[in-house]
């Protein structure tokens, strides 16, 4: 059987390598997803011939432009701009944009091919897409991130509607941002659209949105706590990154009892050997969000420059809310090393390949992104509702929802989930029950 697998795997990924050179991420994410449901595709007779995988590995299409604005000298500066549109099977494309000098249309195909998976376990209607520039915000002024903003819009307006593509944040697009692309959105279209979640709640934002990844990963890690017979209450976290869904993880896994030992950011790690308070959280989004360092560190943190967190404190769970491939397995080593057991990801496709295989060896409880940090998009997708019902939910209500919804995805990924000495193989369990729903409305559109 694994065999047969990791055969059928080779053939697939044989064909996508030639067909797409150079596009590592974009691999690195289609081969982890084939291999976990190609038997799938292949055994399950509802689905054969539709060729889904094939399918969604190739984007339903990718929309490239050029952004050009200018800078506070008035220099005339130029980016490149991209909206990858994967899959609109079961709803609207939907999915984050990211500013940032790493991405490519590989980092953006890797992105909008786990949206699809991630978006369909939220069992909302929500297509998958990402989008983006190779725009670098670091060391620009709020005037230029708000142009740079409105004439990245003035392109993507073009390509984007409330029932057809609605985007959002990711890495560098945050609610300010998202009030520079909703303005330049309502001026360009000359109407006023849910086109964009992420809004700030004065301007048709859901409660609970800036917080939902974040708060939505400790629930699912609750869970994965609970199915191993324990809870969070003392337990060891460290987490990596210090922006939006690091900061709201480490916030929310305190108020469960946790003490978080880190954050980090791309300069280093940030280290608090008895734990982090609310005040050391509210340092870091003071610092990041005057766009200083972290190197004067108040009393009772650490920064190390040019270290990660993992392995630099004792930690029984691992929380990775930085970026895509940021833990290899040397750094995954180290953590084991230092007492890790669980992982549950925060950002997409934190794990190296590399990594992923040897959690799998030493029997780590391992999610997968695209199920433990979907409690963004499906906030999003509470937002695009609200928008369009023109009625809005209390915070306490969007909390409630967003608990349902990761104890939902949680269970049904455990369902599909091979057990391994007692333990649910996370990764398999979100990669088939995302490949069914899809797959499923794939198919009755007939070919
Ligand atoms: N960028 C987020 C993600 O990776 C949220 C996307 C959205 O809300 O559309 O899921």
């Amino acid at each position: 059987m694994t065999d047969r697998r990791a055969a059928l795997t080779e053939t697939f990924m044989e064909r996508l390598r030639a067909r797409t050179p150079h596009e590592e991420e974009f691999h690195q994410a289609v081969e982890e997803v084939v291999y976990d449901t190609i038997t799938v595709e292949k055994n399950d007779h509802a689905f054969a011939g539709a060729r889904v995988l094939d399918r969604l590995s190739e984007p339903d299409r990718i929309i490239s432009f050029r952004v050009v604005w200018e800078d506070d000298d008035g220099a005339v500066q130029i980016n490149r701009g991209w909206r990858v549109q994967t899959s609109n099977a079961i709803g609207p494309y939907k999915g984050g944009l990211r500013f940032h000098p790493t991405v490519t249309p590989s980092v953006l195909k890797f992105l909008g091919f786990e949206q699809v998976f991630k978006n369909a376990l939220t069992g909302l209607p929500l297509g998958g897409a990402k989008g983006g520039s190779d725009f670098d915000p670091k060391g620009r002024s709020d005037n230029e991130i708000m142009r740079f903003c409105h004439a990245f819009m003035a392109e993507l307006c073009k390509y984007i509607g409330p029932d057809h593509d609605v985007p959002a944040g990711d890495i560098n697009v945050g609610t300010r941002e998202i009030g520079f692309l909703f303005g330049a959105y309502k001026q360009h279209r000359g109407q006023f659209h849910g086109a964009l979640t992420g809004k700030g709640e004065s301007f048709g934002g859901s409660a609970m949105r800036v917080e939902a990844t974040g708060y939505g990963l400790i629930y699912f890690l609750c869970h994965m706590m609970a199915q191993a017979g324990r809870d969070l209450n003392g337990a060891r976290i460290a987490v990596s990154g210090a922006g939006n869904v690091a900061t709201h993880a480490a916030e929310e896994a305190i108020a469960e009892g946790a003490t978080v030992v880190s954050l980090s950011d791309s300069s280093g790690a940030l280290l608090a050997e008895d734990g982090l308070t609310a005040d050391h959280i509210a340092w870091v989004r003071e610092a990041k969000g005057a766009g200083r360092g972290l190197d004067d560190a108040p009393k009772g943190l650490r920064y190390t420059r040019g270290a990660q967190p993992w392995g630099a404190v004792e930690a029984q769970v691992l929380l990775p809310c930085a970026t895509q491939n940021e833990m290899d397995e040397d750094a995954l080593s180290k953590a084991i090393d230092s007492g890790a057991k669980m992982i549950a990801e925060g950002a997409n496709m934190p794990l190296t390949a590399g990594a992923v295989r040897l959690a799998q060896q030493k029997g780590l409880a391992h999610a997968p992104g695209k199920a433990s940090n979907a409690g963004g998009v499906a906030i999003s997708g509470l937002e695009m509702s609200q928008n369009a019902h023109g009625q809005y939910l209390s915070a306490e209500e969007v909390r409630r929802r967003l608990k349902q919804i990761m104890g939902n995805i949680h269970d049904n990924v455990v369902s599909e989930a091979e057990l391994r000495d007692g333990r649910p193989d996370y990764r398999q369990g979100a990669n088939i029950a995302g490949y069914r729903k899809v797959a499923q409305a794939i198919s009755a559109f007939g070919a």
